[in-house]
């Protein structure tokens, strides 16, 4: 049985005020029960040390590191790093990355074989834009994002790691993947990771809000999610963590 996780990305928000407001509501209400799912918090850098002594019984994730070990590279952050801060996951390859910051396939590929050496959780995030989808090559697309990190031929490549399926068209627009989009690609993807596919947690992400959070996780290859603007109002994010 694969359990279920509920990743937040804060993406660039937040403040310390923020951050100790949400988690002590965050605290408090997943505390007094009804959510079995795994919870992971992923706050800007900065933020990393302080929601990682705050938050009671949640995980602390990044949202991205370097593929350096360590170095001359100014303005990077290596797994290490989010290690020596407590982090146990890393999102890795966020179709924001992908499209605002040049990561290419290989590149993210290289993030997920970073963060796999240094014992982080890799999430590794896969997903086609609306053009792609409306040509027919959502399938494609997603197939050749996880090849890249396939050929690099790691030692039990998905052991410890995560995938989230983000559509590029449902992120941040409000246009969620119906539950049954959302499976059918999450099944192929299962299928993609062949032996190992069955143990993997495939998080669905894309305008997930508390209103569609039930009917999507109610789905079988549909193990969670990782969400964004929802996961910065705390009761809306509460709901979805119970949902799971
Ligand atoms: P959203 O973002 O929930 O705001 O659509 C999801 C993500 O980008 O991970």
């Amino acid at each position: 049985m694969r359990k279920t996780l509920v990743a937040a990305n804060w993406k660039m928000h937040g403040s310390k005020t923020f951050a100790e407001q949400l988690l002590a509501e965050l605290n408090s209400g997943l505390e007094s029960g009804k959510c079995s799912a795994q919870v992971v918090i992923c706050p800007p850098y900065p933020y990393l040390g302080l929601v990682g002594e705050i938050a009671s019984g949640l995980a602390l994730g990044a949202q991205n590191l370097s593929e350096q070990a360590s170095g001359a590279f100014t303005g990077e952050v290596s797994a290490e790093m989010l290690k020596d801060f407590g982090a146990d996951y890393v999102i890795v390859g966020h179709s924001e990355r992908r499209s605002l910051y040049g990561e290419t396939s290989a590149l993210v590929a290289e993030k997920f074989a970073a963060a796999k050496a240094s014992g982080l959780v890799p999430m590794l995030c896969v997903g086609e834009s609306l053009e792609e989808r409306e040509s027919g090559k959502a399938l494609e697309v997603v197939a050749a994002q996880i090849q890249a990190v396939v050929e690099l031929g790691l030692p039990d490549t998905w052991q410890n790691a995560v995938i989230a399926y983000e559509p590029v068209w449902a992120i941040g627009t409000g246009k969620t993947a119906t539950p049954e989009q959302a499976q059918e690609v999450h099944r192929f993807i299962r299928e993609q990771l062949g032996e190992a596919g069955e143990q993997v947690q495939i998080l669905y992400g894309g305008s997930v809000k508390a209103g569609n959070a039930v009917e999507l996780f109610a789905k079988p290859d549909i193990d969670g999610a990782l969400v964004g603007g929802a996961s910065l109002k705390a009761e809306e994010f509460i709901q979805i963590c119970r949902a799971a």
